[in-house]
Order: C-alpha cells, then sequence, then structure tokens
C-alpha cells in the first residue's frame, strides 16, 4: 500500500465526461473512484470536457456537469471553471482554468489534435480517406453479403501523394484514418480484469479526424491523455473495447501508455442494463428529491466495490472513502443499482444531522409544500417545524417527504367520523371517552406539555381501555388511519389546537 512520494506525485487521473445532458450516477461512481484514487496516493485529479461530438453538444450540459460534480464535493485540481452568477453556474471564460495543462475542454484544443494528425500522417501512421458515406455503406453490404465482419476495406491506405493532393484540392471531403498494423497483439493488464488480449486483425482502421475537422473520441482522448500526462485511466466498461485502439494509437505515436481500470456496468435489480431515463439516473434528479450528498456519493462508492471481505461497514463519508478505497475490492461483475438501498443509506444520513442542520436541509423543500405555505404563521416557524421534524426525522427517508403524510400539523383534520369508532364501540362509549381524553388534556398545563408527560398522562387515563381510548383520540387529532402516537400529536400541535380538535370531534359525532 506504501508508494514511495516521487510515484505519488505522479498519480494523475481524470474524469472526461461528455456535455450530453446531466450528470448520471454512473458518471459520478467514475468521477468519485478518479477523486479517492488521486486524494489517496497525493494526486491530480483533473476534468476534462469531451465536446467533440458536435450532435450530442446539450447547452448547459458542461455547467451542469461541473455544478452537481462540485455540489457532491469531487473538487478537482486541474480543469474548467465554473462561477456562479445569481442562480446559474457558468463556466467562467477569463481565468478559465485551474492548473498548467489546459485547455481542459476539447472543442478548445482543435489545433492541438489537428498538428498531432498531421504528425502522424507524415510518419506514414494515419492517412486520408476520401470515401463517401455511400461508398462505405456499398463497402458493407457487401461484406455482409459475404458474411465478413463489417470492416473499412483500405482502400485509401493505398492513394499515390499526388492523389491524394488531387482530391484536397478539389475540396473532397475527407477523413483521417489510422494504419491498423497487421497481425499485432496488444495485451494490457487492468486493473480490475487483468490481462486484456487482443489481436490488431480485429480492429477497424479507425478514423481519427472527420470530416467536420474534429477529431473523434479515441483521438481526442489519447493525445489528451498523454499531454496531461495521465497515469491511469479510470472509466466505465463500455470504453473497455476502445482500449486495444487508443492502445495502437499510443504506439504510433512513440508514447507510454497510461494504466487502466475499467468499472463494472451499472444493472437495474433485474439485471438488464440500468437505464437512460434522466429521472432515474440522473444526479440533479435525486439532488432535487432531498438525497443528501454525503448518502449518494456513500450510495455510489458502493456500486461496484465494498472494503473487503468480512467487513461489514456500509456508512462512508469521503474521508472514510480515501482511506478504505482499493482497486483490490471493486468487482469485475456488474453492480446492481438498488433504489432501497440509496433510501435507507439517505435516512440514516438524516438522522445523523443536528436539528438545526435538518431544519436548513428541510426548508427548501417544505416552502415549495402548498399544505406549508397555507398554513397558519405559527406552523411556519422554526420552533414548530423543529418540533415536527422529532417527531419525523426517525422515519424520512428523503428531505422532499417532509409533512407528506403527515399535513394535520398544518392544517385541521377532515374525515369520516365513523374512522373515530374503535373496532365495535358504541357511540356512546365513543362519546365518553373523546371526553375523557379532552379532559386529560384540558388538565396539562403548557409547562408541563411534553410528549413524556402527554404519554403518561395518556395511559393513565386509558387504563384498561388503551384501544378504545387512544384511537378515537388519535384520528380527532389526526384525521388519519396511521400516524404517529397521540401523544405526539399533540405535543406538536400544541395544548389549544388539540382541545380544538377533540372538541370538534366530538361536535361531529353527535350530528
Ligand atoms: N467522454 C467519455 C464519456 O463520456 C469518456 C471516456 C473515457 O473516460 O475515456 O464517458
Amino acid at each position: 500500500m506504501h508508494m514511495d512520494k516521487q510515484m505519488n506525485n505522479r498519480i494523475r487521473v481524470r474524469f472526461a465526461p461528455s456535455p450530453t445532458g446531466f450528470l448520471h450516477v454512473g458518471g459520478l461512481r467514475t468521477a468519485l473512484y478518479n477523486f479517492l484514487f488521486a486524494r489517496q496516493h497525493g494526486g491530480t485529479f483533473i476534468v476534462r470536457i469531451e465536446d467533440t461530438d458536435q450532435k450530442r453538444f446539450v447547452t448547459g450540459a458542461t455547467e451542469n456537469l461541473l455544478s452537481t460534480l462540485s455540489w457532491a464535493g469531487l473538487a478537482w485540481d486541474e480543469g474548467p471553471c465554473i462561477s456562479t452568477h445569481g442562480e446559474k453556474d457558468e463556466i467562467n471564460q477569463s481565468s478559465s482554468t485551474k492548473g498548467s495543462r489546459g485547455p481542459y475542454i476539447q472543442s478548445q484544443r482543435l489545433d492541438i489534435y489537428r498538428e498531432h494528425v498531421n504528425q502522424l500522417i507524415s510518419r506514414g501512421k494515419a492517412y486520408y480517406c476520401f470515401c463517401s458515406p455511400e461508398d462505405l455503406d456499398a463497402m458493407r453490404q457487401e461484406q455482409m453479403q459475404h458474411k465478413k465482419p463489417p470492416m473499412y476495406d483500405r482502400r485509401c491506405r493505398a492513394l499515390a501523394q499526388d492523389t491524394v493532393q488531387m482530391y484536397q484540392q478539389k475540396k473532397i471531403p475527407f477523413v483521417v484514418r489510422l494504419k491498423v498494423p497487421d497481425d499485432e497483439q496488444v495485451i494490457f493488464h487492468d486493473l480490475i480484469r487483468g490481462k486484456i488480449g487482443f489481436n490488431s486483425n480485429m480492429i477497424d482502421d479507425q478514423i481519427l479526424l472527420k470530416s467536420d475537422g474534429y477529431p473523434t473520441y479515441h483521438l481526442a482522448g489519447v493525445v489528451d491523455d498523454h499531454l496531461m500526462e495521465i497515469s491511469h485511466v479510470i472509466r466505465a466498461e463500455e470504453w473497455l473495447s476502445s482500449t486495444p485502439k487508443h492502445l495502437l494509437l499510443y504506439r504510433a505515436f512513440g508514447w507510454d501508455a497510461p494504466l487502466f481500470a475499467h468499472l463494472p456496468l451499472l444493472l437495474n435489480p433485474d439485471r438488464t442494463k440500468l437505464s437512460k431515463r434522466q429521472g432515474d439516473v440522473a444526479v440533479e434528479e435525486y439532488r432535487a428529491h432531498g438525497y443528501l450528498k454525503e448518502a449518494i456519493v456513500n450510495f455510489v462508492a458502493l456500486l461496484g466495490w465494498n472494503p473487503g471481505e468480512g467487513k461489514t461497514q456500509e456508512i462512508f463519508s469521503l474521508d472514510d472513502l480515501v482511506r478504505t478505497f482499493s482497486f483490490a475490492h471493486v468487482h469485475k461483475s456488474g453492480a446492481i443499482f438498488d433504489i432501497k438501498k440509496l433510501n435507507w443509506l439517505n435516512a440514516q444520513y438524516i438522522k445523523m444531522l443536528s436539528m438545526a442542520e435538518l431544519y436548513d436541509a428541510v426548508l427548501p423543500f417544505l416552502s415549495q409544500k402548498e399544505f406549508y405555505q397555507n398554513a397558519p404563521t405559527h406552523c411556519r416557524e422554526k420552533t414548530y417545524i423543529e418540533k415536527v421534524l422529532t417527531v419525523e426525522r426517525e422515519r424520512l427517508e428523503k428531505l422532499s417527504d417532509v409533512g407528506e403524510g403527515h399535513i394535520f400539523f398544518f392544517r385541521a383534520p377532515q374525515y369520516d367520523t365513523g374512522l373515530l369508532q374503535w373496532k365495535e364501540m358504541t357511540n356512546d362509549h365513543l362519546h365518553t371517552m373523546l371526553q375523557s381524553a379532552r379532559k386529560t388534556l384540558a388538565a396539562v398545563s403548557n409547562d408541563q406539555w411534553t410528549k413524556e408527560v402527554l404519554h403518561d398522562v395518556l395511559l393513565t387515563a386509558a387504563g384498561e381501555h388503551r384501544g378504545e381510548f387512544l384511537w378515537p383520540l388519535r384520528v380527532a387529532l389526526s384525521g388519519e388511519k396511521k400516524s404517529p402516537p397521540p401523544e405526539e400529536i399533540a405535543w406538536v400541535i400544541g395544548k389549544e389546537e388539540s382541545l380544538i380538535r377533540i372538541t370538534h370531534a366530538i361536535q361531529q359525532m353527535m350530528h
């Protein structure tokens, strides 16, 4: 585990999202593992925006990715900066980057890619290809007819220099392709999967520069990983099949390749590939529904990693993770995304908040609720909300649930009088019980109005008639079939309101 300092200084990792929408939970996991690995070894965590696919670009996505990442606490040492202007996060163009190997946004590095492609062409490692989409289509059809795998047939590799020049003068659109060597073994050692080998015959002469002048992901990624001195490429398994192409590119440039770690796929509980629907997988949606960042980070860390055999710890702060994370305990098999686990973790983190923190955390959610906005002033006061939270926090799974299901804390309940009846009790008995409850509570002074005192006096008054006494009282206070016990509701809403609600119940049942 102990690595010498010089080695540590050279650990440089990157999270390289494409700004095509929102930050996916899988993306957050990739970012997190990179972050943890960097922090653990005193290395550098870099964020690079891979926006060279113009067709998939979504305005605002970069800002969104970066702000979600920094909300989660994954501060990067090098990369684009965001600054907050009012509500909106914007990329700060002026002093736009942290770090000396930028720019870190690929669309700002187009000259660098062109220059590197030219280097490859002049060294005979890459070539211009003038095949039109129609040519390529015909080629594919023919290969399919002959049951051959569809691959570029390399016809432009053999173009004479003057033909190339002539085509260029005629402004025929072109791409640049890598000359993939024949029959070479490409072997690498994945930090999670171990030894992986490919034969170069399986690899197409891949496109490096597209006809729009933009680099492909393969070229831009390799050039940047080299120039940014990335030591470990830690990314999702879906990129594993691209790695041999990247290794061939490193060879073509004559560069040493970084080490690789490919993280396991994320699966639904039925083991199908995790949905791409924004509501299910966007980190920002979870944030908006009142999941705490600590819970999300903890949850995401456990998607494919555990602290080791026999270790049962499940709650990990970011610092704990920096200490315990290791690729040795990242699984090869897919990791199941289990929302129940996230809810459980979130509930644990909610319990850990102090009352003041919980209040601050729930207020934005509460303020949006109609029942809160329309509640009497005293029900919106901090001390009142803190009482509601005292009752709710044990069962609260997400901040957006606050008050839901307990609307009777914010307005008088409406219910069918039949609900007041406990089992087969008669109306007379019900009446007596409610009167007795009213009398019992009326006798408790305001300064004795605590959950504990209320609990004791109500149980004493109920005597042997617990069900018949407590059920109608609870319904009178809450109007619900299920709710916290009557002493908790009475404690929150206060003596005056409790007596009003019981009196109302008595009046209602007499009609
Ligand atoms: N831009 C790629 C993505 O969106 C990054 C792949 C890599 O890390 O090499 O996931």
